[in-house]
């Protein structure tokens, strides 16, 4: 396998209109990748991929390892090779944006894998529950997220910078979620403030992107804004 070549499957966009019947397994997913992101068949919760395990963190706050033969309407991995390893404090998106900066200076407009290992002071996560209804929209499943904050946590952060032109294809800006170390809870990262981190980045330049041939991703318009993305995305 590739290392450090993102591997999509669907885009966001897609699950902003509530594309979220059909897709590929956890157990194709895994073959392009063991870092990352995505969500399950009805966006039943959020998926984090570390070290090619899949967990699937649920709305009620439940963590499972994800059975390899469930459906996975949307992901994005890549087999990690961190190129960049560093040790420090963060606090949010703005010191990690100062960070990658710093430490890879022409990513900007690139994909970065990153991996944050280390101890939360407080984080912030929320996990979605399952659509109501097929093709709910990701903006009306995410009106019954469930947010909660971590205090003094130890844990993992694994996710994706995604640049500005791609917004719609991803969440552009930072998409990360998180797990404990004890696998107790976990989900998409809102805001965190951290010490005593590692914190692993690689540039990615190779991108595969694989779009459902499904009914529902052909009758999507496919056309949610910025403005939507962040309202739910954060
Ligand atoms: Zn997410």
């Amino acid at each position: 396998m590739e290392v450090n070549k993102l591997y999509q499957f669907s885009i966001l966009n897609a699950l902003m209109d509530g594309v979220a019947d059909e897709g590929i397994n956890v157990s194709t997913m895994l073959e392009s990748g063991d870092h990352g992101l995505g969500t399950f068949k009805h966006m039943d919760g959020e998926m984090v991929v570390i070290d090619g395990i899949v967990y699937q963190m649920k709305q009620d706050g439940s963590i499972v390892v994800a059975d390899p033969e469930m459906v996975v309407p949307f992901a994005m991995v890549t087999r990690f090779q961190p190129t960049q390893v560093s040790h420090g404090s963060l606090s949010g998106k703005d010191a990690l944006d100062l960070h990658i900066s710093e430490h890879l200076p022409n990513a900007r407009n690139l994909f970065v894998a990153i991996r944050i290992d280390g101890q939360f002071e407080h984080i912030t996560v929320r996990t979605v529950g399952k659509q109501e209804y097929p093709g709910e929209c990701l903006v009306d499943v995410g009106k019954r997220q469930v947010v909660r904050t971590l205090s003094n946590t130890t844990g993992t952060l694994v996710g994706f910078y995604s640049p500005g032109f791609s917004q719609g294809l991803s969440v552009a800006g930072y998409h990360l979620h998180f797990l404990e170390d004890n696998r107790r809870n976990g989900g998409h990262m809102l805001d965190f403030r951290g010490g005593n981190m590692q914190i692993s980045l690689s540039p990615i330049t190779r991108v595969e992107l694989e779009l459902p041939q499904s009914n529902g991703f052909n009758s999507a318009t496919l056309l949610a804004d910025a403005g939507n993305i962040q309202q739910v995305e954060g």
